[in-house]
């Protein structure tokens, strides 16, 4: 099969390194890729956002699969371009990634389909916000409906706080379009996991849970980032509280897009909080979580190229899918600086002891002129390693950090405490 995998992430260079293992894998292209991917297989220089210049090159090129990382182009309708051209995709139609695209779409989804979430309105007009933010009975959040890179949820201390956001999103236009309608909901208590579904219409393989770190220092303390590591399987989500998403949020939600004539085929990611009255949905990704599929894809017992494709054709049997009985772990290597402000352009030292159960995913690098591999994002490198404990998983992941150098360098040395101390316990 040949295969063009959008993207040029972490999350893409897994997705690659995946691919490329399959016996099935014929041309293998990335594009725009990384630094990284480079090394990996060929790689072409079309934005991922160029969706006319995806498509003529993958109808130039004769593909048979397109797999897109990302969500961007997802919710600008490439996959339903790229099917309408005959070729086959890994990833939703335009009305698919909407549960991504927007949040008030998919609140009025939750509710419709009597799906577990957190009560909640959607609003376009400030006054009726401010008016449902005094009165309710519980703490809000509040959430710009639109895409905004991660950024556009608040979770304010007040009431106050509250009515301000919404007023900076509503009136102030802080999130541009993706502000205009805001989504105001009761604020969750409780641990989160993200449940990542590989979906075929009404059919799906559920990954093992894994559990991300969104905050930049250890101990879960200063800036929300994209993710400073992940591990798989996180205990949190019990078999128990897995049968619960299954019963009560996998199946309808599926149910739900049939019924709305959506046809799902790819990765559905379901953010969800384990509160007291149960598993919740935080969100929908209409993608893999990135660093998320970092420890999902190595987690694969069964070919991941012919598991995309049989997707992509809605041909899914996920009774022949399995996965290893293992523990699979990234930590992120980060540039000075991140999230704020940092440079690019630092030579990066790279491990020289990378194995295939211990190995480098780039993120933000590029090739310099001479071939030498440069900083040229925040997340710069995933240290991802698997293991049969947790504890060696880890052991084997800090082991390439501690190898790997450039100028400003820093990872968190606490990825997957959650479990450790569960497993302590
Ligand atoms: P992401 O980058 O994870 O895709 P996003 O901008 O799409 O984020 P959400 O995932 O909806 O936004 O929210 C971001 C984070 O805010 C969640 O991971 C969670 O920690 C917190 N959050 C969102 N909704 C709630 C809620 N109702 N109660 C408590 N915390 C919440």
């Amino acid at each position: 099969l040949d295969v063009l995998v959008i993207g040029s992430g972490g999350r893409e260079h897994a997705i690659v390194k995946a691919v490329k293992k399959s016996p099935l894998c014929g041309r293998l292209v990335c594009t725009p890729a990384n630094g990284g991917i480079e090394l990996d297989c060929e790689t072409a220089a079309i934005k991922a956002d160029d969706i006319s210049g995806i498509v003529e090159f993958a109808r130039g090129g004769k593909f048979d699969l397109v797999i897109c990382g990302p969500e961007i182009p997802l919710s600008m309708g490439l996959a339903d371009a790229l099917r309408a051209e005959g070729i086959s995709v890994y990833g939703p139609n335009k009305d698919g990634a909407t549960l991504e695209a927007s949040k008030a779409f998919s609140k009025n989804f939750l509710k419709k389909y009597s799906i577990p979430t957190a009560a909640g309105e959607n609003f376009t007009d400030f006054k009726s916000a401010k008016k449902f933010i005094e009165e309710a009975p519980f703490d809000v959040v509040i959430k710009a409906s639109g895409l905004a890179a991660g950024k556009g949820v608040v979770i304010p201390s007040t009431k106050e706080e509250a009515v301000e956001a919404a007023r900076e999103m509503l009136e102030g236009g802080v999130f541009g379009e993706s502000g205009r309608e805001i989504v105001v909901e009761e604020k969750m208590e409780g641990e989160e996991a993200s449940i990542m579904l590989m979906v075929c219409g009404t059919n799906y393989i559920m990954l093992p849970p894994s559990q991300d770190h969104k905050r930049v220092g250890e101990g879960d303390t200063g800036l929300n980032t994209g993710g400073m590591g992940a591990y798989a399987p996180a205990a949190v989500a019990t078999e128990e509280v897995l049968e619960k998403v299954r019963k009560d949020i996998v199946s309808p939600t599926l149910e739900g897009l049939k019924k709305e004539g959506i046809d799902y085929r790819g990765t559905l990611y379901v953010g969800i909080m384990i509160t007291a009255q149960g598993p919740k949905v935080v969100e929908f990704n209409v993608r893999f979580g990135d660093p998320e599929c970092q420890v999902l894809l190595p987690l694969l017992k069964t070919d991941a190229l012919e598991l995309m494709n049989n997707i992509a054709n809605g041909s899914l049997d996920s009774s022949k899918v399995e996965i290893k009985d293992e523990f699979a772990v990234v930590v992120v290597v980060c540039a000075k600086g991140y999230p704020d402000s940092y440079k690019k352009g630092d030579v990066i030292s790279l491990p020289k002891t990378e194995t295939e159960g211990a190995y480098v995913i780039h993120s933000g690098t590029k090739r310099g002129s001479d071939g030498e591999i440069l900083t040229n994002g925040g997340r710069v490198l995933g240290m991802t390693a698997t293991g049969k404990t947790l504890r060696e998983a880890l052991d084997k992941a800090y082991k390439l950090c501690g190898e790997t150098s450039f100028d400003g360098a820093f990872y968190r040395r606490d990825i997957a405490h959650r479990q450790l101390k569960r497993d302590l316990q």
